[in-house]
C-alpha cells in the first residue's frame, strides 16, 4: 500500500486490540520476518519490536483484507478487533494460527501461510466483493454470503429463485451477526427450491416460519460459594407452535447467545415436524458455564434461572425440557434443581414432561435416545446399501451424552467405534472400544478428567491433545459434539481416508462448506434434525404412554425408537424422489423438504401465523 492510494477515508485510524495473549514476549521472535505481516500492517514501516505491545494504530482502508487477508475488523465492546474470518475470534493467537495455538513457531507461522493461500480464504475474499456490488451492506462474513451470491445451475444445485434469495437476504439484513441462525436457515432454503418453485404460496409462508414468535432474554444473577455476585444471560426461544405446544431442551454453556438459541429452536422445530410429533419447536439456555462450579453453585444458579422462566412457561403453553438429557450442559441434575424450583414457584407438576422420566421413572431409555437413534438411522442409511454397521471403522467425535450412547449402539451392532473426543483433545484405540473400555470413559468424563487418563490402562490407545478425530481412517463419521466442529479441511480429511458416510449427531456439526465437500465427494450425508430426532421421539411417546396410563417396558420403546427412525428415513427419502433429488443428497434435502412441508401446511391452514 502507497500513501498515494491512501484517501481520507483510508486515512482513519484504528486501534486494534490484539487479545489475550499478546503481552507474552516469549511467543516473539524478533528475527521473524513475518513478524512485521502480524503486528505491522501494510508498508508502514513499522519494525518488529520485542517490547510488549497491547495495541497498534492502522491505517484502514477499504483493501484491509489484501494485508489481513484471512481476518476481518469489527466494532466489539467499543472497540475495533481483528477477527479470524474462520474461528471469529480475536486475539494474537489466532491470528498467528487459526488452525490453534500449538507447535513451534515455524509451525505456526506456516499454518498462517497455508491459510491465507487457502481456497477457503479466497472464496471468503471474493464473496465479500460480490455482496459489496450487490448493495447488501458491509457484511464481514462472506461464508455466510456463499449461497446468496451464488448461481447453483451447475451440478446439480438449483437455480436460486428470486424469492429465495430475498428470504435470505432480509435475515442477513435483520440480523447480521446472527451466524448459526442465518447458517440453518441458509441450508434450509437452499433444500427448499424445488419445493418454493413448485408452489409460490410456501414462499410466504417460509418468510413467516424464519421468525420466531417469541424470544424472552433475561437477567440470571445467581452468588457464588464465596458469596461474589455473578449475573448471566437466560434465553427462550419459542420458535413455532404451529404444529403443537413448543418443545425444546436447553443448553448451557458460555457460546450460548440468541444465535445460537434461535439456530437450535429453528432446527428443533423442523425436526419435531420430521417425527411425527404433535409439537412445535422452542429452546433455550443461557452462557452460563457449569464446568468448575460446585453443586451448590450450580443449584443457585437454576433456581435463579427458573425464577424468571417459570412466568414464560407452563403446562398450557410449554413442556420447556424435551429430554431430561437436556443438551450441551444441561442433564438430570440440572433439570432436577431447575423442575423443584418450579414446582415450588408454581405449585404444579403437571405439564413439564422432562424430569418425570429421569427419577420419577415412566420411560427407561431417556438419556440413551438421541445416540441409540443416531445409529439407528446409520443402520437405514446402510441397509439400502445393501451393508450392515458390522465392522466398520466408526469415528466419533464428543464424549457426552449423545456420543457416548451412539458407541454404545455401535458396538451392540459389531462396528468398530474407534474415537471420541471432548474440548480438550481426541482419543484414538485403534483395536474400537468394548463395554469395559466405554466404562471407563464414562468414568473418566463423570469426574471431568482428561480422555488421556484412558491411555494408562490401553497403553496401546493414542491420546492427541487438541485435535478433532477427523484425518482418523473410518468408514463412517458421527460428529456429536457441537455445531461447526467439522469444517471444510476436517471435510477433505474425512474424504481423503475415505470416509463414505457422515451422520450428524449433534446440531449443525457440519459447516456448509464441509457439507459442500460430501456433496461434490458423492458421499452420503445424513442431517442431524432426522438423525438426532431420537431423544424428543422419545417424548412423544412418553406423552401418549402417559394419556393411555400404559408402562412400556425398554425393549419395547427401544422397538418404536426404531420404528421412527426408520420412518425419518424414509420419509426424507419419499420427499427428496418427489421433487427429483437423488442420492446422496437426498437425505439432507429431503430431511428439510419433508420436514417443512408439514409445518408450512398447519401455517396455510390456521391463516396468517
Ligand atoms: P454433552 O453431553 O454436553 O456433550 C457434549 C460433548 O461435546 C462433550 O464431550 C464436550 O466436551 C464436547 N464438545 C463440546 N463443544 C466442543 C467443541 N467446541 N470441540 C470439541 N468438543 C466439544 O452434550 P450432548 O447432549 O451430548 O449434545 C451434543 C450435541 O447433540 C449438541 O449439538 C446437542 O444440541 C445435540 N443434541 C443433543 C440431544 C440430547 O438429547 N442430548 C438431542 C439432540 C441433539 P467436554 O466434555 O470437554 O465439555
Amino acid at each position: 500500500m502507497t500513501d498515494a492510494t491512501i484517501g481520507t477515508e483510508a486515512m482513519e485510524e484504528i486501534d486494534l486490540e490484539m487479545g489475550p495473549g499478546y503481552d507474552e514476549t516469549t511467543h516473539f521472535d524478533p528475527n521473524a520476518t513475518q513478524n512485521l505481516a502480524l503486528i505491522a500492517v501494510g508498508d508502514h514501516g513499522l519494525k518488529p519490536t520485542p517490547r510488549k505491545k497491547k495495541k497498534v494504530v492502522k491505517r484502514w482502508r477499504d483493501e484491509w483484507a489484501e494485508t489481513y487477508k484471512w481476518a476481518y475488523v469489527a466494532v466489539q465492546e467499543g472497540s475495533h478487533r481483528i477477527f479470524c474470518s474462520v474461528c471469529k475470534e480475536y486475539g494474537r493467537k489466532h491470528r498467528r494460527n487459526p488452525y490453534g495455538n500449538e507447535g513451534s513457531r515455524n509451525m505456526q507461522m506456516s499454518a498462517l501461510e497455508e491459510h491465507n493461500n487457502s481456497l477457503l480464504h479466497k472464496e471468503a475474499l471474493r464473496l465479500q466483493m460480490a455482496s459489496r456490488d450487490k448493495g447488501m451492506g458491509i457484511i464481514e462474513r462472506p461464508l455466510y454470503i456463499k449461497d446468496v451470491s451464488r448461481q447453483w445451475s451447475n451440478e446439480g444445485y438449483f437455480q436460486h429463485t428470486v424469492s429465495s434469495l430475498s428470504i435470505l437476504a432480509a435475515i442477513l439484513r435483520r440480523d447480521p451477526h446472527e451466524l448459526e441462525f442465518i447458517q440453518s436457515v441458509q441450508e434450509v432454503v437452499h433444500s427448499l427450491e424445488p419445493v418454493l418453485a413448485k408452489v409460490p404460496q410456501y414462499v410466504h409462508v417460509l418468510e413467516r416460519l424464519v421468525e420466531p414468535e417469541r424470544v424472552v432474554i433475561f437477567k440470571v444473577p445467581w452468588v457464588d460459594d464465596k458469596g461474589e455476585a455473578h449475573v448471566n444471560r437466560g434465553f427462550r426461544v419459542q420458535f413455532n407452535q404451529a404444529l403443537g405446544p413448543y418443545k425444546g431442551g436447553l443448553r448451557f454453556h458460555p457460546t450460548v447467545n440468541l444465535s445460537v438459541v434461535k439456530f437450535l429452536a429453528f432446527e428443533q422445530t423442523l425436526k419435531n415436524s420430521l417425527s411425527s410429533l404433535s409439537l412445535g419447536g422452542g429452546k433455550g439456555g443461557s452462557d452460563f458455564n457449569p464446568k468448575g462450579k460446585s453443586e451448590n453453585e450450580i443449584m443457585r444458579f437454576c433456581y435463579s434461572f427458573m425464577e424468571e422462566l417459570y412466568r414464560h412457561i407452563g403446562p398450557n403453553q410449554v413442556p420447556i425440557f424435551d429430554t431430561p438429557s437436556g443438551d450441551i450442559g444441561v442433564g438430570p441434575r440440572e433439570i432436577g434443581y431447575l423442575f423443584g424450583q418450579y414446582r415450588r414457584l408454581t405449585s404444579q407438576y403437571e405439564g413439564m414432561l422432562g424430569p418425570k422420566g429421569i427419577q420419577w421413572g415412566t420411560t427407561n431409555l431417556h438419556p440413551e435416545a438421541t445416540g441409540y437413534g443416531v445409529v439407528y438411522y446409520a443402520k437405514e442409511v446402510l441397509a439400502d446399501l445393501e451393508k450392515s454397521l458390522k465392522d466398520l471403522r466408526c469415528v466419533v467425535s464428543g464424549a457426552g451424552k449423545v456420543a457416548l450412547y451412539a458407541v454404545e449402539k455401535l458396538i451392540t451392532f459389531g462396528a468398530i467405534p474407534v474415537t471420541v473426543s471432548d474440548t480438550r483433545g481426541y482419543l484414538l484405540d485403534e483395536e474400537g472400544f468394548d463395554r469395559a473400555k466405554l466404562g471407563l470413559i464414562r468414568e473418566i468424563k463423570t469426574h471431568n478428567k482428561s480422555l488421556r487418563e484412558y491411555v494408562k490402562n490401553y497403553p496401546r490407545a493414542k491420546y492427541f491433545d487438541d485435535m478433532k478425530p477427523w484425518a482418523v481412517k473410518c468408514d463412517i463419521a458421527f460428529p456429536c459434539a457441537t455445531q461447526n466442529e467439522l469444517n471444510h479441511a476436517d471435510a477433505m480429511a474425512l474424504i481423503n481416508v475415505g470416509c463414505q458416510i457422515i451422520i450428524e449427531g449433534a446440531n449443525m456439526p457440519c459447516t456448509a462448506e464441509a457439507i459442500d465437500v460430501f456433496r461434490k465427494s458423492k458421499v452420503w450425508f445424513g442431517p442431524g434434525k432426522a438423525a438426532n430426532a431420537g431423544g424428543v421421539t422419545i417424548q412423544g411417546l412418553e406423552m401418549s404412554q402417559n394419556s393411555s396410563r400404559v408402562q412400556w417396558t425398554a425393549e419395547e420403546v427401544d422397538m418404536r425408537l426404531q420404528e421412527v427412525m426408520k420412518d425419518i428415513y424414509q420419509k426424507s427419502i419419499k420427499a427428496a424422489q418427489d421433487y427429483g433429488i437423488g442420492n446422496p443428497e437426498a437425505l439432507l434435502h429431503g430431511a428439510n423438504i419433508a420436514s417443512f412441508l408439514r409445518v408450512a401446511q398447519a401455517m396455510l391452514e390456521q391463516g396468517c401465523v
